[in-house]
């Protein structure tokens, strides 16, 4: 579903993202793992086309998306829910449902149709339909990112640290939900520091150091690569 083939992307004279390949099928969640720094939000919107690639390609269902604006890339099918949510805190939790859906082909009524549909998702939030985003509290903000972002009815998902700043109760409730994305046929990429809890989502994980993959394997192999487990899953 998504193929990232040799990206690199950066800031001025910085490539924080160097050569980077990464896939996720249909139906499959993807750990993207680093520590601070390490590119993985720099790959994420160089994906989304938040950031203008250097270099590779982004492969959706076969077609290179590099180099597209923004706006054309979540139309083809690719959703971003950013690092801090990116929500309209002053406007109401249905208001900011249907931003999500400004990119997507459509009537206006399907779109109405698609977040009543969020309602029986996300019950959380259909109870607090007309209040400020705000006004949520940070797991009901992180499902509302993620609900809009459910909203333009994505083929791929790519999330970045969703866990931030959450109690862990709170952030494994996200991360069961992520889960079930998977039963829909999503490919979801999904960034985190919190290691631990992304490969309780994952099935793959590949882990980035300055900018470049220095692991690739399933959750299981992560897990047995002593050096990788060290470095990044504590010392368990
Ligand atoms: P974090 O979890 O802190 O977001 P990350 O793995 O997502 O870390 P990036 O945010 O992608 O890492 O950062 C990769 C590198 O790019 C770092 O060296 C960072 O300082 C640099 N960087 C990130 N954003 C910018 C920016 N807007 N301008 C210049 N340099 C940046």
């Amino acid at each position: 579903m998504l193929r990232v083939i040799h990206l690199s992307a950066g800031y001025g004279a910085l490539r924080a993202v160097d050569g980077v390949s990464v896939s996720a099928r249909a139906g499959e969640v993807v750990a993207l793992l680093g520590a601070n720094g390490a590119g993985k939000s720099t790959l994420l919107r160089a994906i989304a086309g938040l950031l203008r690639p250097w270099d590779g390609r982004v492969l959706v269902g076969g077609r290179n998306l590099a180099g597209w604006p923004a706006h054309r890339i979540a139309a083809a099918g690719l959703s971003l829910v950013p690092e801090g949510r990116g929500l309209f805190p002053g406007m109401s939790v249905r208001d900011n449902l249907r931003l999500g859906g400004f990119a997507r082909r459509g009537s206006a009524r399907e779109l109405e149709e698609r977040i009543d549909e969020m309602a029986g998702v996300f019950p959380a939030l259909a109870e607090r339909w007309d209040i400020p985003a705000a006004h949520l509290s940070g797991g009901q903000q992180q499902m509302l990112a993620l609900a809009r972002a459910l909203v333009a009815r994505p083929r791929v998902l790519l999330l970045d640290e969703p866990s931030t700043g959450l109690a862990p109760l709170v952030a494994g409730e996200i991360l069961a939900r992520i889960r079930r994305l998977k039963a829909d046929g999503l490919a979801v990429i999904l960034a985190e520091q919190n290691t631990r809890a992304a490969l309780q989502a994952a099935d793959r994980a590949y882990v980035l150091a300055t900018g470049r993959v220095i692991f690739d394997g399933t959750v299981a192999e992560l897990r047995a690569s002593e050096a990788i487990a060290r470095a990044y899953l504590g010392s368990e």
